[in-house]
């Protein structure tokens, strides 16, 4: 007798928010299934673009950007993606 598994056909949906800034001309991406709150983007944005909510980060000052990367560069889990970094 045999017995298999059909394959499970997987959608993966993209739970990503975006913030963008036509005064800086930039995105702020970050991807709410990689973001763990750690709130390390909150700490080193020189400009405090970033606030945390239920845990999660978001980008509510993103006017304010310099584009410096900083953020980029801190997060843990690669949850933020910038259109200038
Ligand atoms: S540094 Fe990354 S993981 Fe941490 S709160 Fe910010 S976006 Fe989320
Ligand atoms: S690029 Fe620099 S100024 Fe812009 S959100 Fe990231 S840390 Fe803040």
């Amino acid at each position: 007798m045999s017995s298999y598994v059909k394959a499970k056909e997987v959608t993966k949906m993209a739970n990503i928010k975006s913030w963008e800034s036509e005064e800086v001309g930039c995105t702020i991406n970050i991807d709410y299934d990689q973001c763990s709150g750690c709130g390390e983007c909150v700490e080193v944005c020189p400009t405090e673009v970033y606030e945390l909510v239920d845990g999660k980060s978001t980008a509510p000052n993103v006017d304010e950007c310099i584009e410096c990367c900083a953020c980029v560069e801190a997060c843990p889990t690669d949850a933020i993606e910038h259109s200038s970094c």
